[in-house]
């Protein structure tokens, strides 16, 4: 058999089914097209290849690699490429775009260490969980001077640095994948590109050392990825006139507070404590009073102290010296570390009883003292706020005992308070030292590093944030990359079949709907004193019972039919996670404390507090700081991201998780399949493939390409000297389309265009 008779001619012109054309229902197509190999779906659901022996009627003969020949229904075979396609760098190549198809592909290049593959305007990678060689300086000026052409993180990074120069329109890069997929290491390697190519004022090399910093302070070991970033990341680098770095802006989304003063068997709280444990000087243990990592409580609930392969005394000094680099001063660290230090202590204070009516009292210990040394307020003071509550009524104040359940909340609370606001500062000080002079240039680069789509067997309310937060990216992604893009074929007069897309706006309705949605009920059930999660959950079943994205469950569970599929909630936890409140009394008692700061953090709660808002307030318990709840904070921040990302030309990664064991060269079909349709990754390619992808208006074109023109185009009208170029270099009338305003061409037209413009230069 030949290699060209393997090869289906007309296989990528073939009209592709609209629905569904993982099946081929028409069996006789395999004999009038030849089609010899073809996917058998094992009983484990994995797919195999097979040859096709015979085709006869209703079933078909199949030869399986081990020599074991099957008989199988022709309705169920997929149709495979033929050998000479395996690996290709790009899924837009494959004649059949199957689902088996585009695994099998992925899986070619991944056991060749190829992670990254273009599927149309998206770059898929393939998390190799070991080191590939496929980073630094040679791959860069590989890149950078276009020598490579494999798909590349750098590849894109490239992209955006000449779109943003050439277009002067805002690039970003928008990072998607599940925990542990590889989101932010390829925002890392995307970094290293953009700051070897716009370097040279050494405000790149700070920028760079944000990472350990913020990696340090927000993210810890989890069962799914050993440094599972517990917060999102919007990383926006400026860029001068020339194209060099000029500073940067970094906004972080959501930090997990919860992992403070709780966390799963298995799992560690926040890098930076360990760090700290580990490698402190005996100075600095002492003057922090510090002792072992398992000795402190917040520490040792999970089990777990180290992680493999990883030095945390080692990457203390990693992180010393990154904040040496983004100028925070020696004092100020000493002060973060006395503010960790004083977290962990406060883990360790406990309670006694003092009454009969189960009111408590701290332990005035050692851990109690340290805390109010390091935070520098009384100590009496420091019992006061653990164990009472103001109460104001009318214009008394009362004060109410604390049990031991309200205690241990109020002493959470504190920690978790401390900690993120530790973090917000931490993140203030670092966009100070990046900042950006007066003359801003208004061109930049934006990397976003999102948590992806989760769906556990309990759900919870960062769940519930977190699906909510990859709606709106959805959204972003399809309205971008098919519905802009059709809109402008049909503005533009193009004939162009409609496609249809999943639109995934009900279910951002389902949460954004005011006063009936989500996040309003949410919200409204917060206010109530009287609200509790089951109450929450029943008011949902009511008024949403007939949004067709809703699902009433039993008790206090709810389904979402999300676009990466369905996820139950549990409502448990969601209306204090919401609330987030902290007593005025803890706000007063930093502001009270000696060491700045504190006093910092208690000013921006207040501030938080005080700002005017758009979304509702509320008050609980009478005396307690009024602030904006999570949920709606949250909601304001998608919609300042989405704006913002909304201005700029968007180049998405996808990155995809192979196994669930971080182990490399293991590569699971269901498990990237599931995360393939997630992303809709297959949509894009078959969209793409169908549309015309490049556009460039005809003023433009034909400034750019007018030059190469034989005949004398003086007096013509940009279309027409348009028309003469695509005439003079013979392009294919299938591969392109002339709109009103602009050109439209397929995939790799303008390539062979620009070549020869290069050429000719
Ligand atoms: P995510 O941010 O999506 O949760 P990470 O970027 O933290 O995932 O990646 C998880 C782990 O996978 C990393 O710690 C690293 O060990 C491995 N990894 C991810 N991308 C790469 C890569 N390009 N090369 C080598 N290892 C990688
Ligand atoms: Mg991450």
């Amino acid at each position: 058999q030949s290699l060209s008779d393997d090869v289906d001619p007309d296989a990528a012109t073939m009209p592709l089914p609209q629905s569904d054309e993982r099946r081929w229902s028409d069996t006789s197509a395999y004999a009038r097209k030849k089609i010899l190999q073809s996917w058998i779906q094992l009983p484990n659901g994995n797919w195999e290849l097979g040859k096709i022996l015979k085709t006869s009627g209703e079933e078909s003969l199949i030869s399986l690699p081990e020599g074991k020949v099957i008989k199988v229904v022709s309705e169920t075979l997929v149709p495979a490429n033929p050998d000479i396609l395996d690996g290709v760098d790009d899924l837009m190549q494959l004649s059949y775009l199957n689902e088996p198809s585009v695994l099998y592909n992925l899986n070619y290049r991944y056991n060749q260490d190829m992670i990254y593959t273009k599927a149309g305007p998206v770059l898929v990678a393939v998390n190799p969980f070991k080191e590939v060689p496929l980073y630094g300086n040679r791959y860069i000026e590989a890149y950078r001077k276009k020598s490579n052409d494999s798909p590349h993180v750098y590849a894109i990074a490239d992209t955006a640095i000449r779109e943003m120069i050439r277009d002067e329109v805002n690039q970003s890069i928008i990072i998607s994948g599940e925990s542990g997929a590889g989101k932010t290491e390829t925002a890392k390697i995307a970094m290293q590109y953009l700051a070897a190519l716009g370097g040279g004022s050494g405000i790149e090399y700070e920028i760079l050392k944000t990472n350990p910093i913020l990696e340090a302070f927000g993210n810890a070991k989890t069962l799914r990825n050993d440094n599972s970033s517990r917060f999102g990341k919007l990383i926006e680098i400026h860029f001068s006139e020339s194209g060099k770095i000029s500073g940067a802006q970094i906004q972080t989304f959501l930090l997990e507070k919860s992992r403070v003063v709780q966390c799963a068997e298995g799992e560690r709280s926040y890098h930076i404590f360990y760090q700290l444990c580990a490698g402190a000087s005996p100075a600095l243990r002492e003057k922090l009073n510090l002792i072992s990592a398992h000795e402190y409580k917040y520490l040792g609930q999970s089990n777990c102290y180290s992680i493999n392969g990883v030095d945390d005394a080692e990457r203390f000094h990693t992180v010393k010296d990154a904040l040496d680099i983004v100028h925070v001063s020696k004092e100020d660290q000493e002060s973060v570390f006395a503010m960790l230090a004083a977290v962990l202590w406060l883990g360790n204070v406990t309670f006694t009883v003092i009454d009969n009516e189960n009111h408590v009292e701290p332990v005035e210990d050692a851990s109690l003292s340290t805390v109010a040394k390091l935070i520098g307020c009384n100590i009496n003071e420091l019992m006061l706020t653990l164990s009472t509550r103001n109460m104001r009524v009318r214009n008394d104040t009362i004060v109410q005992k604390l049990t031991l359940p309200q205690a241990i909340d109020a002493r959470d609370a504190l920690a978790k308070s401390i900690y993120s606001c530790l973090f917000d500062w931490l993140v203030e000080q670092i966009n100070k030292s990046l900042a950006v002079g007066k003359r801003r240039t208004g061109r930049s680069i934006s990397i976003l590093d999102i948590y992806g789509f989760e769906s556990f067997d309990k759900n919870s309310f960062e769940q519930f944030c977190i699906n909510y937060a990859n709606e709106r990216l959805q959204q972003h992604f399809n309205r971008h990359l098919f519905k802009l893009e059709q809109e402008e074929y049909i503005q533009d007069g193009i004939d162009w079949t409609r496609v249809d897309f999943e639109d995934n706006q009900d279910c951002l309705s389902l949460f954004e709907k005011k006063p009936l949605g989500l996040l309003s009920l949410l919200d409204e059930e917060s206010t109530f004193p009287n609200g509790t999660d089951l109450t929450l959950a029943n008011k949902l079943k009511q008024h949403l019972h007939s949004n067709s994205c809703f699902k009433g469950d039993k008790g206090k569970l709810f389904t979402v039919v999300h676009y990466a599929g369905e996820v139950t909630y549990e409502t448990t936890g969601f209306l204090e996670k919401n609330r987030d409140l902290m007593h005025l009394d803890s706000i007063q008692l930093l502001s009270s404390c000696s060491c700045h700061l504190p006093q910092a953090f208690a000013s921006s709660m207040l501030i938080q507090s005080e700002k005017p808002v758009v979304g509702p307030l509320y008050k609980a318990g009478g005396a307690d700081s009024q602030r904006l709840s999570v949920g709606t904070k949250f909601k304001g921040q998608l919609f300042q991201l989405m704006q913002r990302l909304g201005n700029t030309t968007p180049h998405f990664i996808r990155c995809i998780k192979p196994n669930n064991v971080q182990s490399p060269g293991l590569y699971e079909q269901g498990l990237v399949l599931q995360q393939l349709r997630c992303c809709g990754v297959l949509e894009v390619v078959r969209i793409s493939r169908s549309g015309f992808p490049t556009r460039m208006s005809h003023q433009k074109f034909s400034r750019r390409y007018g030059f190469l023109l034989v005949e004398n185009i003086a007096d013509k009208d940009p279309l027409s000297v348009s028309v003469a170029i695509l005439h003079q270099f013979n392009i294919l009338p299938e591969m392109y389309q002339v709109g009103y305003t602009k050109l439209f061409f397929r995939t790799g037209q303008i390539g062979v265009l620009e070549d020869t413009r290069n050429r000719t230069l």
